[in-house]
């Protein structure tokens, strides 16, 4: 059976990684998070002391530290930056409040989106972020754009956060997403953006399992339709 290639994007704690990863598992296909690329772009920053005027040393720093995906024993996806464990560490708070200034920078996005392209090119894939159906898969035969309310993402990444064991407050969260959606879709490069042929979905209220559904029938009649041909 061919196989496809599904782009979802949406902004901040929209529910887009945890449905990937559902939709991937039920197809057998590869899933991408390039928000966790981005992160690890902007830890290396961090740990570095970089600025924003410490672009060249950025863009030599990712030719010279791989960002690495394997899967860990417990089936779960473990990221890797310059060999080095870092799956936990990119969901911090300094990761995540630095993030949209780093992503910012079209020559970062250049460099990450070659390597988003070049995975995609082995086929069956379910990669999410902020520009897949617009720059990174614009051929995608199945694009998502997923949104919800800001106080229901606030409430997830909580409810996430303290599974994690990372020290959260609520009222805050719910200004650093606004403020992380407001710099992602007003920066020049690639702004998070719902492509003119993706189809827009509000998960507010609606569960984990039916968003799967839903894109997982689009999927097959998508999927259907090509093997009738
Ligand atoms: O998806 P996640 O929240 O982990 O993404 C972290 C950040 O990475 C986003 O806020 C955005 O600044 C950046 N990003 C991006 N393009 C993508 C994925 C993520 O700019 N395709």
């Amino acid at each position: 059976m061919n196989k496809i290639k599904i782009a979802i994007d949406g902004p901040a704690s929209s529910g887009k990684s945890t449905v990937a990863k559902l939709i991937a598992k039920e197809l057998g296909y590869t899933y991408l998070d390039t928000g966790a690329m981005y992160r690890c772009a902007t830890l290396m920053v961090l740990e570095n002391g970089w600025q924003e005027n410490d672009l060249d040393r950025i863009l030599k720093g990712l030719d010279q530290y791989p960002i690495r995906f394997e899967r860990g024993q417990d089936e779960n996806q473990r990221v890797f930056l310059n060999n080095v464990d870092v799956t936990k560490r990119i969901r911090e708070n300094d990761v995540t409040n630095n993030v949209s200034w780093v992503s910012a920078f079209p020559e970062v996005r250049a460099k990450l989106v070659e390597q988003q392209q070049q995975i995609a090119a082995q086929g069956g894939i379910i990669m999410d972020g902020r520009d897949i159906g617009t720059v990174v898969l614009p051929d995608a035969e199945l694009k998502i754009f997923l949104i919800a309310s800001v106080e229901e993402r606030a409430e997830r990444r909580y409810k996430e956060n303290l599974a994690k064991g990372i020290p959260t407050d609520l009222e805050t969260l719910k200004e650093e997403i606004a403020a992380r959606d407001y710099k992602d879709s007003t920066r020049e490069a690639s702004p998070l953006k719902k492509a003119d042929d993706a189809i827009e979905f509000d998960t507010t209220g609606v569960s984990i399992s039916e968003v799967v559904q839903f894109i997982l029938e689009k999927a097959k009649q998508i999927l259907d339709s090509e093997s009738s041909i």
